[in-house]
């Protein structure tokens, strides 16, 4: 058993991670950070060229607020837009010189920045060794720990390249940097986002935001069986991609790849047809309705859920130093809900590497603030939760398999209705008593049904989210419900293990004080998010576990009449749940 001390414990080694340790060493406290595979080398970051959303300030970065805005169906906050702006143009400073500007104008122009992710996170790691921060590779985190009021206090787990003794770390704070949750879809460097971190939160007693935003596709040439050297194949096959016309299997031509026309692509996949790849046509050739000889070499292409990768969905987070509502515990990156970030469309453009960038530095520093103001800390437990039973009654394959049958196909994920996901919902839903009390195991086998505890735990939240959106907006889809409702202009906040409630937050300011604020005056106010409702006013279950499955037990999914799901959460309901009145009654 490894039994360590540290003032900050961050989980999680990609560029969150990394950020949120030198944020924290920089603050002078002792920073511990460890990672599911080797601090640096894992997470999608590690394997490809990563652009960061990059915008000097002006009336460029204005445009690009207002753009982010209109984009992510109006879910965004400008706000937190203009902060990840302002933050990752300072830092991305330090950065110009592992990196290629594009484009090639003076400085005061450039829009985004190039980044090699292997090179980028090597340096990081190098910076991490310098500063002081001690780094475990291979030690995956399990569970979280907390002292007797509930407060995080640090976390414990396996270290996998040594037999898997038992590990722990306690620590003033934690900050939580495990990436989002891919569902094992194959996607470069996703095997290690099975959506940990998302669980051992909301097992704290943490809340989820935006997790109907988890439908995010991406195209990825279809390749022959490799197994060495997967992941670099792949991401150079993805690369590649970028300069690809793409057409359908009639020959039609959509389009480049790289000039936006995937999302034409994916929507020709989900409708069950199939799409190529080919290269080095001309110009002409290549224009959009333009048809393609029959016998010129083509690729086929597939569909590669990235689920909360590259979604929105996360932790939900209450202030500026991306404190969560659990105290203690802090979140950055992809395991965060960035819904104020990307609103309804998830992270493309390069504001996923600027928020992760951007949220490590400030969930670093407010774990340092935090850790700093603590007093003594009491007799510690660690958190209880699925997947960690001694004994191995259920095999982790078969609750992998269910997950990935109800999220990986398109018409999982990338189209729903109330039909499909409360057939979901009712199928993992009566898994997930068996992960509390028969799924687990010693040796590899702890860590493997962890994860599939953690996939499980994901995917309800996912389906429960998207069952109460009665509307489409973004990159959440439903073909019940197609157009966009005014009165949705609102997030979703999620949780709940045994019992997944939903329950709707308006997107107005509200003045909810973050964890660092309310436990140490010193933070400056600006640091703290502003919210409009107050936090006992809102607070109702709304789509339960009991009212989907009395739902799914009393009426045939099928008999179910269009448009008017018994379970869904109105619009018109969310905003009477809203009134303090109603929400007690
Ligand atoms: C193919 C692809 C290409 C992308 N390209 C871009 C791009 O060009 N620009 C952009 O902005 N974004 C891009 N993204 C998004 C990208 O994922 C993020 O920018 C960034 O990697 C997120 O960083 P993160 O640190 O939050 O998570 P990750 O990079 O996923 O890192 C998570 C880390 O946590 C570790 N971990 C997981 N579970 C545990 C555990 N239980 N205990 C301890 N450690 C754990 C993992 O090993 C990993 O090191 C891309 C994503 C994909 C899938």
């Amino acid at each position: 058993m490894i039994d360590l001390e540290a003032d900050v414990l961050v989980l999680g080694g990609g560029p969150a991670g990394v950020w949120a340790a030198l944020s924290a060493a920089r603050a002078g406290v002792r920073v511990a950070l460890v990672d599911k595979a080797r601090c640096g080398h894992s997470g999608p970051t590690a394997k490809s060229t990563v652009s960061l959303w990059n915008i000097p300030p002006g009336p460029l970065r204005d445009a690009a607020v207002t753009r982010g805005l209109a984009d992510g169906g109006c879910l965004g906050d400008p706000e937190w837009m203009a902060r990840v702006l302002a933050e990752t143009y300072r830092q991305a400073d330090h950065l110009a010189r592992w990196s290629r500007r594009e484009p090639a104008e003076p400085a005061a122009r450039v829009t985004r920045i190039r980044l090699d992710g292997a090179q980028y996170l090597a340096r990081m790691r190098r910076a991490l060794i310098l500063a002081g921060v001690r780094i475990l590779d291979h030690h995956p985190a399990l569970q979280l720990i907390v002292d007797t009021e509930g407060v995080v206090s640090g976390a414990a787990g396996v270290r996998t390249q040594d037999g898997f003794r038992s590990w722990t770390v306690r620590a003033g704070a934690v900050v939580v940097a495990t990436g989002g949750c891919a569902f094992r879809s194959g996607g470069a460097g996703t095997d290690v986002d099975t959506g940990d971190g998302m669980l051992m939160a909301a097992e704290a007693g943490g809340e989820l935001s935006g997790m109907e935003f988890s439908s995010a596709y991406s195209l990825a040439p279809v390749l022959g069986s490799h197994p060495a050297g997967a992941d670099r194949r792949a991401t150079a096959s993805r690369a590649a991609l970028r300069t690809a016309t793409l057409c359908d299997e009639n020959g039609t031509v959509f389009g480049s790849a790289g000039e936006g026309f995937g999302a034409q692509a994916l929507a020709a996949l989900a409708d069950g047809r199939r799409v190529y790849a080919c290269w080095q046509l001309g110009a002409q050739d290549a224009a959009p309705g333009r048809r393609l000889p029959g016998d010129l070499a083509r690729m086929p292409v597939r569909a590669v859920l990235e689920g909360t990768v590259r979604g929105a969905g996360g932790v939900r987070l209450i202030g500026f130093d991306c404190a969560t509502t659990v105290p203690g515990l802090f979140a950055a990156g992809e395991v965060a809900g960035r819904e104020p970030i990307t609103g309804a469309v998830g992270g493309f453009g390069g504001q996923g590497g600027a928020w992760s960038m951007s949220s490590g530095v400030w969930a670093g520093a407010g774990a340092a603030r935090f850790a700093a103001g603590r007093g003594r800390r009491g007799p510690v437990r660690p958190v209880p939760g699925a997947g960690l039973h001694g004994g191995a009654g259920l095999d982790p394959r078969a609750v992998v398999g269910l997950v990935q049958e109800h999220t990986l196909p398109m018409r999982r994920s990338y189209r729903r209705s109330a039909d499909s996901l409360r057939d979901s919902i009712a199928e993992l839903d009566a898994l997930w008593p068996a992960t509390e009390f028969a799924l687990g195991g010693i040796g590899p086998d702890r860590l493997y049904a962890r994860e599939a505890a953690a996939l499980l735990a994901v995917a309800r939240w996912t389906k429960y989210s998207a069952l109460a959106r009665t509307e489409s907006r973004g990159i959440h889809r439903r073909t019940d419900h197609p157009e966009v409702i005014e009165h949705w202009c609102r997030r979703l906040l999620t949780g709940g293990l045994g019992t997944v409630w939903v329950r709707p937050q308006a997107c107005e300011p509200v003045p909810v004080a973050s964890q660092s604020a309310v436990r140490q005056p010193a933070v400056p106010e600006s640091a703290v998010l502003q919210s409009a409702v107050p936090e006992s006013a809102v607070w109702q279950p709304v789509v339960s576990q009991s009212a989907v499955s009395q739902s799914v037990a009393s009426q045939s999914a099928m008999s179910q009449p269009a448009g008017s799901p018994p379970s869904a959460l109105q619009p018109e309901q969310a905003c009477e749940l809203e009134r303090p009145d109603l929400a007690t009654a």
